[in-house]
């Protein structure tokens, strides 16, 4: 059993509480590790370190070329630990390894895209209307930057949130969740061996009340992004507005996912069933209501329900497992609660609807479909965060995107279609951060991905993420000669 510390200024060190937390195997629901039970002193020293490093240590005169460069470095690490990496993650979070595995791998392409976007940050001259005068903007970086994460996806979202800051000239002070710290703790070893100084890359682990809420408090703070529940982005929100910090949100979701009559069914099909499926329904992007056209309703239930049956549930680290155990022991029991509440409110589970047995963690719930799902239920509306679908049927376009923008939430939508002018109506009419139209949960890192309403604020990836990292700044020089005569009057 390995005992992590926090990794603060270029070190790993002991929590000040002198206390750990155990990290469970969700599969075996064995422990398999220990990470540092942080406080308020922890966060204040990991702050500490970031301003020291942002203001007087070598990455405050560090070109941005030489920043991205380290970038590149860095990226080059990772791909060479991704298998590494990506088990931890899957002994933290029970996810697939073929999953974890996909993101390890893919997860340098945002430190080289970023880190290539470092040298390009350009102001620009503005040429004011003032005669006189020379107008210039400029980018700086925002400040320490301190980051929250959600278990299912930890080193991802370190790189979506770290590479442009670090772009950006910021450094960081990163909170993963406490289900799943230790890919990102075994990770800030690899920004000391790429080269960065000491103090730009700090990870400090613990309770979201505690150790998260302190992080959110620090006046040295000026910015937090976060990604995580909305319950716990709003708290976060209201809590960072008493020292004005900037907040960016990733949050959860409802999203549709609507098949009209005109579709491939074989793409739908799967498509649906990755949607709700992969990762055993822990995304935030989770395709949870599909919307079927009621002239194909019975026949694409069947179609669900056939491929869902196929689906094996087993260890996380085999290839041929297709489901794995819930993360977090709290988080099955909500599923669980979940599957009660619609059967009580009169959707019919025509799959699985309990927890599945026979699993060492006893984290196992079977993969569900609800048919006869009413828009008003509970299960039609509130994130269930687990392998549970419910099925709703409407009639023609226009019921389709009132059903499917009737959420708080705005994270994602997919569309099934071969109309090419109904893809481009139902692109513009959804009110949701990314559309997919005949696909399902792509990401890329040249794309913005986000939410609307309920769903977040601001976006991660592609260029325009950078600029969540940046303060931009209004440079006017005078190039009079001698006094102005009034001086009263403002030129
Ligand atoms: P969570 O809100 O419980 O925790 C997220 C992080 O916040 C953790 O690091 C946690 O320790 C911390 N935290 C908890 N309470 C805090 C507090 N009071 N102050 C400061 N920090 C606190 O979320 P989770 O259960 O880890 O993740 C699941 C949720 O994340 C789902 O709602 C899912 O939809 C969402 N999610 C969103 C995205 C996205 O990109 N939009 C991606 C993945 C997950």
């Amino acid at each position: 059993m390995k005992t992590y510390g926090h990794y603060i200024d270029g070190s790993y060190v002991d929590p000040a509480s002198g206390e750990w937390i155990d990290s469970h195997n969700p599969y075996s629901g064995e422990v398999w590790a220990r990470i540092p039970r942080g406080s308020a002193a922890d966060v204040d020293r990991a702050v500490g370190a970031a301003g020291r490093a942002m203001r007087e240590g070598p990455w405050a005169t560090m070109t941005a070329s030489a920043r991205g460069r380290l970038m590149h470095k860095l990226a080059d690490l990772i791909t060479a630990n991704a298998e590494r990496l990506a088990e931890v993650e899957v002994r933290d979070n029970g996810k697939l390894l073929a999953e974890m595995l996909g993101q390890t791998r893919y997860n340098p392409e945002w430190w080289r895209y970023f880190g290539g976007l470092a040298d390009k940050l350009e102001g620009a001259v503005v040429p004011i209307d003032k005669p006189e005068m020379f107008a210039f903007t400029k980018h700086e970086p925002v400040g320490v930057v301190g980051a929250l994460t959600a278990w299912n996806s930890p080193l991802l979202f370190v790189a979506w949130k770290c590479a442009p800051a670090l772009a950006a000239g910021c450094t960081v002070v990163v909170k993963p969740s406490e289900f799943a710290s230790c890919s990102t703790l075994e990770f800030a070893a690899l920004t000391k061996e790429a080269g960065f100084p000491d103090g730009v890359f700090n990870v400090i682990t613990g309770l979201g009340p505690e150790v998260g809420s302190a992080l959110v408090d620090h006046p040295d703070v000026a910015k937090i992004t976060f990604t995580g529940s909305d319950a716990t982005g709003a708290r976060i929100y209201a809590q960072a507005a008493k020292t004005m910090k900037r907040v960016s949100l990733e949050l959860g979701g409802k999203s549709p996912n609507i098949v009209f009559d005109d579709a491939d069914l074989d793409m739908a099909v799967a498509g649906v069933i990755s949607g709700i499926f992969a990762a055993t329904g822990q995304t935030c992007i989770a395709g949870s209501r599909v919307l079927v056209q009621n002239s194909i309703r019975e026949r694409f239930t069947e179609r669900l329900v056939e491929l869902g049956k196929t689906a094996r549930k087993g260890d996380p680290m085999l290839p041929d497992t297709n489901i794995g155990p819930v993360t977090t022991a709290p988080q099955y029991r909500k599923i669980l609660d979940y599957i009660d509440i619609a059967k009580n409110e009169g959707a019919r589970c025509i799959l699985g609807g309990g927890p599945a047995s026979g699993y060492p963690g006893g984290q196992f719930v079977e993969p569900t479909i609800f048919t006869d799902v009413k828009p008003s239920m509970r299960i039609a509306r509130e994130e269930v965060f687990g392998p549970v679908l419910s099925i709703l049927g409407f009639d023609d376009e226009a019921e389709a995107v009132r059903v499917a923008n009737d959420t708080i939430y705005g994270l994602a939508a997919g569309v099934w279609t071969q109309d090419i002018g109904r893809a481009v109506r139902m692109s513009s009419a959804l009110k949701a951060g990314t559309v997919w139209v005949n696909t399902y949960r792509a990401v890329s890192y040249m794309m913005p991905f986000g939410g609307m309403k309920h769903s977040g604020i601001g976006r991660e990836s592609g260029i325009e993420a950078v600029r969540e990292y940046l303060e931009t700044k209004s440079v006017w020089i005078s190039t009079a000669k001698g006094a102005p005569a009034n001086p009263f009057i403002m030129r």
